[in-house]
């Protein structure tokens, strides 16, 4: 190549015109190779940065995605051009790959961010490239990369975790009464155990059993013995404070968990829920009692524990059920 310090300065402008011709045409193959890479799904095509001169070559495509038109898109953009468009939350997280990648911390730049759209909602892409030219100082004077459209995968990751957290908090309810199930009681139970025993606060349990229901669904039908317990259920998370639990053990069994609560506190509480439900209309004014079984929390096992509170229920029910022993 001819030395450009002994150019003229006509024959140095000749030469850039032959440059950008020739990178015109580079550009042009190299966006129509990206169209042929299409088999990678949202490919964007690849994007160069002359760091020293700031300025971002890229396939058209990068910013038709985002709501212009071919006629719209900049002859020549800098860097800033993209980077403004980003989500605010996602700016210093992409700003960051950026920078280790410049200081030499990372290999590669890589990051995922929001970009916004003509429109101005969001697109997420995924972003990849690497410096590829230095100069005598070894500082970095060029990158090259690649970018991909990943918003129909983010949009459906959203879409399955949404999804997931309403299938942990189902998992977690009885289907029928839909306050906490079996094991979400115990796991309550044996925590607040653990607590307890820590910091020496009182804990107690109240287990509570409705009186005679084999005798409503006998008379009644099952479906209507539904209806009960679904009733039932519902004064019960109505009477409880937000650091108590209220669950389904099983059948028509109900259990009562209160932290930080004594013997006497717990014995006052589940007599209210008791009255509660001996007051309430039900259903077609059917008349439902229950009884309760209460236990303050003494340092033994969890079964000990329950087992306890099934003792005073049972109790209950031997001195003529519709009351609370403990
Ligand atoms: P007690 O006062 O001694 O508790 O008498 P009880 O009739 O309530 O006690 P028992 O244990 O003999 O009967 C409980 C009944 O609860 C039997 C069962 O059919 C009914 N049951 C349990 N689960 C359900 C349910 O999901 N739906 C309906 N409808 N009934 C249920
Ligand atoms: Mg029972
Ligand atoms: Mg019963």
């Amino acid at each position: 190549m001819k030395d450009h310090r002994k150019m003229s300065k006509a024959e140095l402008l000749k030469r850039i015109s032959q440059l950008e011709l020739l990178n015109k045409q580079l550009l042009t193959e190299r966006q129509q190779e990206d169209r042929l890479e299409y088999a990678w799904s949202g490919n964007l095509g690849h994007w160069y940065w002359d760091i020293k001169n700031n300025i971002v070559t890229f396939n058209p495509l990068k910013v038709i995605t985002l709501g212009y038109s071919e006629d719209e898109v900049p002859n020549s953009v800098n860097y800033q051009f993209f980077t403004e468009l980003l989500h605010p939350d996602d700016y210093p997280i992409a700003m960051q790959a950026m920078k280790d990648h410049l200081y030499h911390k990372k290999p590669v730049y890589e990051t995922e961010y929001r970009i916004k759209t003509r429109s101005g909602d969001y697109r997420w892409y995924y972003d990849r490239g690497r410096i590829t030219q230095y100069d005598d100082d070894n500082k970095p004077i060029f990158m090259a990369g690649i970018v991909f459209d990943i918003t129909e995968r983010k949009l459906m990751e959203q879409d399955l975790a949404s999804k997931n957290k309403i299938l942990a908090k189902l998992s977690t309810m009885d289907g029928l009464t839909k306050i906490s199930n079996h094991k979400t009681l115990v796991d309550f139970v044996k925590e607040e155990m653990s607590i307890s025993t820590k910091t020496d606060q009182p804990l107690s349990i109240v287990m509570f059993d409705i009186d005679d229901f084999k005798k409503v669904n006998d008379t009644k039908g099952h479906v209507f013995g539904d209806k009960v317990l679904i009733r039932v259920a519902e004064i019960l998370k109505r009477a409880i404070r937000d650091k108590d639990l209220v669950g389904r053990y099983g059948g028509e069994e109900f259990m009562l968990v209160l932290p930080k609560t004594d013997l006497e506190q717990a014995k006052i509480v589940a007599e209210r829920i008791r009255k509660a439900v001996e007051v309430d209309k039900m259903i077609d004014d059917q008349k439902i009692t229950i009884s309760g079984g209460v236990k303050q929390f003494a340092n033994e096992s969890i079964t000990d524990f329950i087992h306890d509170a099934d003792q005073a229920l049972y109790k209950a029910k031997k001195n003529g059920k519709n009351r609370i022993e403990h």
